[in-house]
């Protein structure tokens, strides 16, 4: 094995197609459903919300789709992601894991949402569009989306969860330098938010209902989502084939572990399902391991039905994890794992007992972020420090054994803009917060009966 610690890729090596998971799963997703008559919805139901060309990849059941020049050029400034070896981490842990984490905090806005919303404005500029609306929870979503949209001339408009807007301004002057504008939702542009006091702290279901409910009544504009939706998924996997490529620079003949948080489920499965097509094809093993806050445990703890994507009920119904459309998690410092409900594959791929997930209490992932930053140097995401906590816990179990797994890990972002977090944690004044039988009993009371 080598002494090197980081890994990338020739620019020859770069991948140029992204893989889709749909064509390699032998029962097929369930389709989703229109809101109205519980029939399967047809590209046309789309149309209001997506341009041509991403509806053609929400549905395609085609293996691979190119990435188009245009798209690969901007996935040139920061792409591959470094993978690095996690060895200084390896030896405080005293572990015998073989630790590797892939790296997305290198993309402009910090985070993997960058390899998503590149490919999403650029669909919409040569499908006519010039105005995209938004949410953002934390900010991530709506700072990668206003650079893209920045880079292809199109208007971007954000709907920012209020108890985000109001606690995290950088985020929101992020956005704006990017060029996107900010709304605090619920505001009281839309029916949607007008449904909410004008101080309520929000969700990313309300700001959902916003900009879609805005996108649909401006025929100009189209919506833009950061995550849950195949076409989102089939992005991220560029994380994952250049993961299997490192890895075999690397030494290793396949991973036995792979993990990931899961907020929507879009970096969990951009890593995840290229690994997941050499299981199925037998030519690796991994377990596959999605990790999820105890405040909003979707795969854990929510049931798989048919729901809204959002609270006001204006998305198609798609057969999901759900803790309910109008579930409002605590206000974890993971903004971005605060979602109700969760991608359709990566739920169909849990339902079908190809991947697992656990949930974790925010302090013991901010004690593995603070380990992980005082080895590594870098400071994760609150969302990311969710996969370095299973990590830790494999990593310390493999101690005891003297196991030698070849653990691959994502780290979907830095966590420089939310030090607040951090602050609170050093302090002592994290909560943990894990969800009642029956607040979560009463959230999926509302659950539609199909
Ligand atoms: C948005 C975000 C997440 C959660 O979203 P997924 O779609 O589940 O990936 C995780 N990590 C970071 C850094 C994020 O910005």
């Amino acid at each position: 094995m080598s002494d090197q610690v980081m890994y990338t890729l020739e620019p020859d090596e770069q991948p140029k197609r992204w893989y889709n998971i749909v064509a390699d799963l032998p029962v097929p997703p369930p389709p989703p459903l229109h809101p109205g008559t519980h029939e399967p919805v047809g590209p046309d139901d789309l149309a209001p919300l997506f341009p041509p060309d991403l509806i053609a990849q929400e549905v395609t059941t085609e293996r691979y789709v190119d990435i188009p020049e245009p798209v690969l050029d901007v996935y040139r400034q920061y792409r591959p992601s470094p993978l690095y070896r996690a060895r200084r981490w390896e030896e405080k842990l005293g572990t015998s894991a073989r630790i590797y984490f892939k790296y997305e905090g290198v993309s402009p806005a910090g985070s993997h949402k960058v390899n998503t919303a590149v490919p999403q404005v650029y669909y919409n500029k040569i499908n006519g569009i010039n105005r995209l609306t938004t949410e953002t929870g934390a900010g991530q979503w709506g700072t990668a989306l206003s650079y893209a949209s920045s880079l292809f001339g199109v208007e971007c408009e954000v709907w920012q969860v209020g108890a985000s807007f109001d606690t995290k301004p950088q985020r929101r002057t992020l956005i704006e330098v990017f060029g996107g504008k900010v709304h605090r939702s619920p505001s009281r542009l839309t029916e949607s938010g007008k449904a909410f006091a004008e101080d309520h702290p929000g969700s990313l279901g309300i700001a959902i209902s916003e900009a879609v409910e805005v996108a649909a009544q401006d025929p100009e504009a189209k919506y833009a989502l950061g995550s849950v939706l195949n076409h989102v998924l089939l992005h991220q996997t560029v994380i994952g084939e250049e993961a299997l490529l490192q890895l075999a620079k690397a030494g290793e003949s396949g991973a036995d572990l792979v993990v990931g948080c899961a907020g929507g489920g879009s970096n969990f499965a951009g890593l995840a399902f290229p690994f997941l097509r050499e299981k199925l094809a037998g030519s690796q093993d991994p377990r596959i391991l999605a990790v999820e806050p105890s405040s909003c445990p979707t795969l854990t703890r929510g049931e798989y039905r048919y729901d809204f994507g959002d609270t006001a009920g204006l998305t198609p119904l798609m057969k999901m994890h759900t803790l309910g459309h109008d579930f409002v998690p605590s206000p974890i410092h993971a903004g971005g794992l605060r979602y109700h409900g969760m991608a359709p594959l990566v739920s169909h791929a849990v339902n079908e007992g190809y991947i697992d997930a656990v949930a974790l209490h925010q302090n013991e992932c901010f004690e593995a972020a603070v380990e992980f930053a005082r080895t590594q140097g870098i400071v994760p995401a609150p969302e990311s420090s969710h996969a370095l906590a299973q990590v830790r816990r494999e990593a310390l179990a493999a101690a005891e054994t003297g196991a030698e797994p070849v653990i691959v890990v994502g780290l979907s972002g830095h966590g420089l803009l939310e030090l607040g977090a951090y602050a609170s944690f050093l302090g002592g004044n994290l909560e943990d917060d894990p969800l009642s039988d029956e607040a979560l009993s009463e959230a999926l009371a509302n659950v539609p009966v199909i």
